[in-house]
């Protein structure tokens, strides 16, 4: 998810939009495999594929142990860095090309108190999930402009839970769970939904969606009742 997105509050309001289509299995281990490697090769970072391409509408294979220990981990450094390139707050495998259900979530940076406050957004290290999955907890849901690394450009007003619990396997293949709000929820939700084929924008109010330009001019506010109001969503 994009690290710059939004200085919106915590609101609670309406209903979440339902969920999309799930996106169809077109990947096989072989591919994981070869995507990975190609991946691992290279002395660069992975480009960041944008909306339109195949592996961003599939659903993501499941780690099943397909590639090794060692590749796993470097795999997991390499999304590290090329998060921390973008700038973003989460990167999930099919972004860098890879059909494969594993993100990397961390959200370190500097934000004002107020928009923190705004957000609830709170400090969190960095982590790896596979084959993740989330449960709201209560009916509670917040709204604010959220980005993607993969919709560069663009950011939109979202629903989502807030707060879920987020089942998933760690790197070492222990079954975790953990209760996430806030911003942190918001992060782990946007991930989680990119390894099953959704982007952002299938879930959002389309009429908030604003270019990186004119949200700087006009809803780079603490709340979103202004563009509500006016965008009329
Ligand atoms: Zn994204």
């Amino acid at each position: 998810m994009n690290g710059r997105a939004a200085h919106t509050p915590g609101c609670s309001r309406g209903l979440p939009v339902g969920s999309p289509a799930a996106g169809k299995v077109l990947f096989t281990d072989t591919h994981v495999r070869e995507m990975v490697a190609a991946v691992l090769e290279s002395e660069s970072l992975p480009p960041i594929v944008q909306a339109g391409h195949p592996v961003l509408r599939a659903q993501a294979v499941p780690f099943t142990g397909q590639i090794v220990d060692a590749d796993l981990a470097r795999l997991i450094e390499l999304m590290r860095a090329t998060m921390h390139a973008a700038p973003g707050v989460g990167l999930a495998a099919p972004q860098i090309g890879i059909p494969l259900q594993l993100a990397v979530l961390e959200d370190l940076y500097d934000v004002p108190a107020e928009n923190a406050a705004a957000r609830s957004r709170e400090p969190m290290e960095f982590f790896a999930i596979l084959n993740p999955h989330y449960t709201p907890v209560g009916a509670e849901t917040a709204s604010h402009y959220e980005g993607c690394l993969s919709v560069r450009g663009w950011q939109a007003v979202v629903d989502r839970a807030a707060t879920i619990d987020l089942a998933f396997d760690d790197e070492t293949g222990s079954a975790r769970t953990r209760r996430l709000g806030g911003w942190q929820a918001r992060i782990a939700q946007h991930e989680t939904d990119h390894l099953s084929g959704t982007v952002y924008l299938d879930k959002a109010h389309t009429r908030s969606l604003a270019s990186d330009a004119e949200y700087a001019a006009y809803w780079a506010r603490p709340g979103i009742a202004e563009a509500q109001a006016v965008l009329n969503f």
